[in-house]
């Protein structure tokens, strides 16, 4: 509670990308799928940045860059105490 994580989703170079689909077999949250020959996050609602897909692919194709993390009001007045 008091903290609301604003996450992006992987991004996926599909100069690299060969479409081996071990991302979409990978991923927990069902979030990717092969679309004509690419990796593509078509659900990307689903996706909670867990990295895994990041971590496994063979051809680095895929980078989770960042995560944002946003401190409500209440909880940054506590921080700054
Ligand atoms: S694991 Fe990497 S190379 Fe394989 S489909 Fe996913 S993004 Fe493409
Ligand atoms: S970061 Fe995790 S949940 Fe998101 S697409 Fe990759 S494996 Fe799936």
């Amino acid at each position: 509670m008091g903290v609301e994580r604003v996450s992006v989703v992987p991004i996926i170079d599909v100069t690299k990308c060969d479409g081996c689909g071990e991302c979409v077999d990978a991923c927990h949250a069902n979030a990717v799928e092969i679309v004509n020959g690419k990796a593509v996050v078509v659900r990307p609602g689903d996706c909670d940045y867990c990295t895994d897909c990041e971590s496994l692919c063979p051809k680095g194709a895929i980078s989770c860059p960042l995560e944002i993390v946003v401190l409500e009001k209440p909880v940054a007045r506590g921080l700054r105490r």
